[in-house]
């Protein structure tokens, strides 16, 4: 299939995924919240679900998260829609609570879909959940993250990059530091020439260490390598 063809069936998924009920979270949502961005991105960034704000705009990444993650972006010369963003659930769990296991199973084919439509050549999880998603693995972010892995996604295979959530960034200033190490690495995954570095971090104080307290980035599981 060429791009456009590709992108044609990506619009004609997102509107049949529109009427979703697949899992309860359909009976509690505004709208499902499908994905956006470039059709044909060499990167596709995978976050965890939609909150409030993407729930009432039907875009992912459209909060506080959402600007940091815009502001990294720029930071590697890429826009936000030069990449595909989505997420794990395409549908708001209540009170943003964590994905639930038959939530994730039931929006698994989604996500897939989506990999397989846009064949992305890096894919790039935000956290833990779409990390143990899409890896298969239940290492957690803090042990994997900027550690690539080549991987076959249903029949798409993609350079998988886990990196940490930037809601969870946002109040840890190690790891701010931490995804924006893992962000320069970026262009070099993609094979583009890295560029001029830009100041895009957060006003928050700088901290002494880590303290991964965030349950985006705790880790149950601390064995072995990715
Ligand atoms: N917004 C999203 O769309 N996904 C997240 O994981 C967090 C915020």
């Amino acid at each position: 299939m060429d791009a456009l063809a590709r992108a044609e069936a990506l619009a004609a998924y997102a509107a049949d995924t529109a009427g979703c009920v697949r899992c309860p979270l359909s009976e509690t949502r505004t709208q499902v919240v499908f994905g956006s961005g470039n059709p044909d991105a060499d990167l596709m960034l995978v976050g965890e679900a939609p909150g409030f704000h993407e729930d009432q705009g039907g875009l992912p990444f459209a909060g506080q998260a959402g600007e940091l993650l815009g502001r990294l972006l720029a930071g590697i010369g890429l826009e936000r829609d030069e990449v595909y963003l989505a997420n794990v659930l395409k549908c708001r769990p209540p009170q943003n609570r964590d994905p639930l296991e038959g939530e994730i199973a039931a929006c698994e084919p989604h996500l897939f879909r989506q990999v397989g439509l846009v064949r992305p050549r890096v894919v790039a999880t935000l956290g833990n959940f779409a990390t143990k998603l899409l890896s298969g693995r239940s290492f957690g972010i803090t042990r994997v993250h900027g550690q690539e892995q080549e991987v076959t996604l249903g029949a798409t295979s993609v350079l998988l990059y886990p990196l940490y959530h930037p809601a969870a960034a946002l109040y840890t200033p190690s790891m701010l530091r931490a995804l924006e190490d893992d962000f320069s690495r970026l262009p070099g995954l993609l094979g583009r020439e890295p560029s001029a570095p830009v100041a895009f971090r957060s006003p928050v104080e700088s901290s002494p260490e880590p303290v991964e307290d965030d349950p985006r980035a705790a880790d149950t599981l601390q064995l072995g390598l990715f």
